[in-house]
């Protein structure tokens, strides 16, 4: 029986309708930014596998830190013990974070990263002598598929299903932009009004803002300017609120700098990161909190510690796969490979811009997105399925957004590669 047939008798898929999708596509290796099927097709990874291959598949120093490890030592229980691994990554983290973000908790993916940044940011609070019961988020913000994240991402509008489990979290307008766009001061100034007033009622009783910042993925590829962030930051230390950064998607070189606070000159309270942390090999994630947050719960009772932890906290395989990523991402040639990502995309997106029926290019870092202008826009656009078997069929791995065609490739792609993509999105327009 071939793998598609023995997948859709027992496998239950991610995002996926099963009863009307195309069969899943058995992919049997990966180089680079190439996955090959059982076939022997071969599709160009231009999604980074959702957003967390970073140096390429299969990078043989990254399977050859894992090896070793697995060697030595491949988990041990995170409470009341600690290891090498763990301790060399959360001293490179903090290092390469700005200010003193300089403690860290590891979890296992993105949405935990988020759902430990909001359990931290509560009771801080907490500990701190207040109790305060608001969160606040963007418009249209996506942190990821357990309950808490799902609180915070709710405007989305991708969880109405369980609307009735989520806790409150209110929002205030994202203010989205483009190459071109003559409204984005209009649009940051009334967004940071909201934001003014918002603060004026509520600033005591709000634990903390979660962003994603410069990029909101999900969404639709969604960016905004480090300016607007910057004023963002201010008001709230002026106003006595957290500031949260969910970097899962930005992290590790995605927007050019290594991170996007670095980028915004942005230094957050807590930040969360996964994805690109093992360079796209393991689930791993971390938050990062500054040193005083920490402190508040430090005490002479339980009371004040903070009881969360996974079976699989800090799994030392994971840490050792980020070290062995961290080596090659702050090499100056995963830089010089990023900023020839940055240089194409910029002529990609001019070259697409003018055709008639795309709008609104827009370009941080390694991150393109361009909107496929459509009755219907956003993730529930019909077009999606359609573009991506489009893709599919040039063996392009290219995922819409809905009308969103967007590129987020590893870094090891070659400006050829993104070459063939920026064509077949051109084409992709007539469809
Ligand atoms: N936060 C952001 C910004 C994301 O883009 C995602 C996933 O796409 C998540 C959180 C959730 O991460 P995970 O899917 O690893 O739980």
């Amino acid at each position: 029986m071939s793998t598609t047939s023995r997948d859709a008798r027992h496998i239950w898929h991610p995002f996926t309708q099963a009863q009307t999708a195309p069969p899943p596509i058995p992919i049997r290796e990966g180089r680079g930014a190439v996955l090959v099927g059982e076939d022997g097709r071969e599709y160009l990874d231009l999604i980074s596998s959702w957003w967390v291959t970073l140096h390429g598949h299969a990078h043989p120093a990254i399977a050859a830190a894992i090896a070793e490890q697995a060697h030595k030592l491949e988990q041990v229980i995170f409470a009341g013990f600690t290891h090498e691994p763990a301790v060399a990554l959360a001293e490179r983290l903090s290092a390469l974070l700005p200010g003193d973000l300089g403690r860290v908790f590891f979890s296992d993916d993105g949405s935990t990263a988020v759902e430990v940044a909001l359990k931290l940011a509560h009771q801080y609070w907490l500990n701190t002598g207040e109790k305060r019961t608001r969160f606040l988020a963007f418009e249209g913000g996506y942190h990821g598929d357990t309950m808490g994240a799902m609180s915070a991402g709710a405007s989305s509008g991708f969880f109405d299903v369980f609307a009735d489990y989520l806790f409150e979290v209110d929002t205030i307008p994202y203010p989205e932009t483009w190459t071109g766009d003559a409204e984005t001061e209009e649009k940051e100034a009334a967004s940071l009004a909201t934001l003014n007033a918002y603060l004026d009622r509520h600033a005591r009783e709000t634990c903390a803002l979660i962003v994603e910042p410069l990029v909101q993925g999900a969404s639709g590829m969604r960016m905004c300017r480090p300016e607007f962030l910057r004023a963002v930051e201010k008001r709230l230390k002026d106003a006595g609120v957290l500031l949260i950064f969910d970097e899962v998607m930005t992290g590790f070189g995605r927007t050019g700098d290594l991170f996007a606070c670095l980028k915004a000159g942005v230094t957050p309270d807590l930040v969360c990161l996964s994805k690109g942390l093992t360079g796209g090999f393991l689930p791993l994630s971390v938050t990062v909190c500054r040193d005083a947050l920490y402190d508040a719960f430090l005490d002479e009772s339980f009371e004040k510690a903070f009881a969360h932890g996974h079976s699989f906290t800090a799994n030392a395989l994971g840490c050792a796969a980020s070290l062995a990523s961290l080596d090659l991402l702050v090499d100056e040639a995963c830089a010089r490979q990023r900023a020839d990502i940055e240089a194409a995309h910029k002529k990609g997106l001019e070259t697409l811009a003018a055709h008639p029926k795309l709008a609104r290019p827009r370009l941080t870092g390694t991150i393109a997105a361009i909107d496929l202008a459509t009755a219907r826009g956003g993730y529930a656009s019909e077009v999606g399925p359609k573009l991506k078997s489009f893709f599919l069929e040039k063996g392009l791995l290219i995922r819409p957004l809905g009308n969103v065609m967007y590129l987020l490739p590893p870094y090891c792609v070659t400006t050829d590669d993104l070459d063939r993509a920026y064509n077949a999105i051109y084409e992709a327009a007539d469809l």
